[in-house]
């Protein structure tokens, strides 16, 4: 089944909107041909650039993902930023669960479902993030952790798989993210695979058709052999998503065509 590729660019707590609008205008002319490209691509910045960014996409091809959500549309929540606000900014994709949310700010499986089922409520679309930590891995339970984040995160979606095509799911194991260890295509691949199977057993056919992206240290030197993996879409992508140079190499490696 093809699935258009799809690399997006976390940019974490990095940039101010001056610099993010700097860092957008870098990118778009580090990928001239990025409309003809074959490869769908957004960034991430933090909550307070958003309009500075989309101010510098202006009609340019690249969407806007946010970095995270709260999954009420409104209310007494100080700090916090709803789907249709979101929307409103001109986001397209959030990213839900990320392992620096799930680790550093609490975020369950409970809450990245609620986090998911807003975002598909509000008619943007969720990149799921999954991963286990190094322990999970080494004590052998990698596919265990993914399988129950997965499911977590899209058990509000129904057997008629209503929303489940505006669902990107990235892989990212956390023992790779910003570590600058990555994960072999190997072993990207065959969790990758499982989560295809997963996916497909739930929904079918439209389980089939979801992103898969990988995510953790991808890198110039690496993307091209990640993204050469059957199950493998694309890439999440922090540290070098900040350098546009490094970020059109790898969209570059997940383009057939021109990018
Ligand atoms: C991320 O933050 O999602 C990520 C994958 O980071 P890095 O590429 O820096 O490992």
């Amino acid at each position: 089944m093809a699935r258009r590729p799809f690399v997006c660019g976390n940019w974490k707590m990095h940039g101010t909107p001056s610099e993010a609008r700097k860092l957008v205008r870098q990118i778009l002319d580090a990928l001239p041909n990025l409309s003809e490209s074959t490869t769908e691509v957004a960034v991430a910045p933090a909550a307070c650039a958003l309009d500075a960014a989309r101010e510098a996409i202006a009609d340019g091809p690249l969407a806007l993902a946010a970095q995270n959500v709260h999954p009420d549309p409104s209310g007494a929540f100080t700090g916090e930023i709803s789907v249709p606000m979101l929307a409103d900014l001109g986001v397209r994709y959030v990213i839900v669960g990320h392992s620096e949310r799930r680790s550093l700010f609490g975020d369950s499986d409970a809450l990245v479902r609620a986090k998911v089922d807003a975002v598909l409520a509000g008619g943007l679309s969720a990149i799921l993030c999954v991963g286990e930590s190094l322990r999970e891995r080494d004590g052998g339970f990698t596919l265990n952790v993914v399988r129950r984040q997965l499911a977590a995160g899209l058990e509000g979606i129904g057997r008629s798989g209503a929303g489940l095509d505006r669902v990107v799911v990235a892989y990212e194991p956390v023992w790779a993210i910003g570590t600058g260890r990555t994960a072999t295509p190997e072993q990207a691949q065959e969790v990758h695979a499982d989560i295809r199977a997963q996916l497909a057993e739930r929904w079918g056919d439209p389980g089939l058709a979801v992103r898969l992206q990988y995510g953790g240290s991808v890198k110039p030197s690496n993307a091209a052999d990640l993204f050469a993996q059957p199950d493998v879409d694309g890439g999440l992508v922090g540290g070098a998503s900040l350098k546009a140079s490094d970020f059109a190499q790898i969209v570059a490696a997940a383009s057939p065509g021109p990018a």
